[in-house]
């Protein structure tokens, strides 16, 4: 179903008033975790000031170790909804578990599936089975044909709004956190109908190579990109040294703008 062979016309979401896919190019900011009101709103003004149209923000953070920062949960979500009422940015956060799902979904414009739940086959049948768009990212050792194959399970269930995201894989390189596969790009926009997007913060992992990356992402031909943004990134309670701070966003934005325009 996720086949250009069955549908060889791009698939065109609409989330909101916003139309992700076809000609358009969507930029979704905001921290990793959502850790205060503070800090969730001044982020949400500043990365809706740089031309970002959606907001991200994490609220059960699935930690690769149980002794580390598992996100505000259900407060998170109440903050997120927040800073949508105050600033109209749509918001995503990622859905951890079917346990947690209502919550989320209620919560938010996009429900994102994170790189460790790829395969996480109850989770996909269950997002499947709502009728809200799903950004589903890539898992770090998965193939191509798997996070498409990922994308089928949600889509067999009769939810047809699928983002693909590309956020980097695991390989022998050890400098970057992951690697972002770029080339997963033209080859996803080849094999299937679905819109892509790319996350550069996790794909290199280092704040000072995120904006390359996301120049890269534009210029490969993605529909839209995931960045985190934090006011304080030193500071940040998850992915603090991959976040781009507000100045570094905004200027991103207008290199990201430019070759946007320019494709
Ligand atoms: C995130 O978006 O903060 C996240 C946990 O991403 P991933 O699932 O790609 O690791
Ligand atoms: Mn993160």
């Amino acid at each position: 179903l996720v086949s250009r062979e069955v549908k060889p016309e791009d698939t065109q979401l609409r989330v909101g008033d916003l139309t992700i896919g076809g000609a358009s190019f969507h930029v979704i900011a905001g921290p990793c975790s959502v850790e205060s009101r503070e800090q969730i709103l001044s982020t949400a003004h500043a990365v809706k000031k740089a031309g970002a149209t959606m907001l991200r923000g994490g609220a059960f953070k699935p930690r690769t170790s149980p002794y580390e920062f598992q996100g505000l949960k259900g407060d998170g979500l109440a903050l997120l909804m927040e800073a949508r009422k105050e600033t109209g940015l749509l918001v995503t956060t990622e859905v951890k578990d079917t346990a947690t799902l209502d919550a989320v979904d209620e919560a938010t414009d996009i429900l994102q599936i994170g790189a460790r739940n790829m395969q996480n086959f109850s989770l996909l049948e269950a997002v499947g089975e709502r009728r809200k768009p799903v950004l589903l990212k890539r898992g770090m050792s998965a193939t191509i044909k798997e996070l498409l194959m990922a994308a089928e399970y949600i889509v067999a269930r009769g939810n047809t709004q699928v983002i693909l995201c590309e956020r980097g894989i695991r390989t022998f390189e050890t400098m970057t956190r992951n690697t972002l596969d770029l080339n997963a790009v033209p080859m996803l926009k080849q094999l299937s109908h679905l819109p892509v997007f790319v996350d550069p913060s996790h794909g290199i992992g280092v704040r000072k190579a995120v904006p390359a990356m996301m120049r890269a992402a534009v210029a490969v031909g993605a529909d839209g990109i995931i960045v985190e943004v934090h006011p304080d990134p030193p500071r940040a309670k998850s992915d603090g040294a991959q976040s781009l701070d507000f100045p570094e966003f905004e200027k991103s934005m207008h290199e990201v703008r430019a070759i946007a325009r320019a494709m």
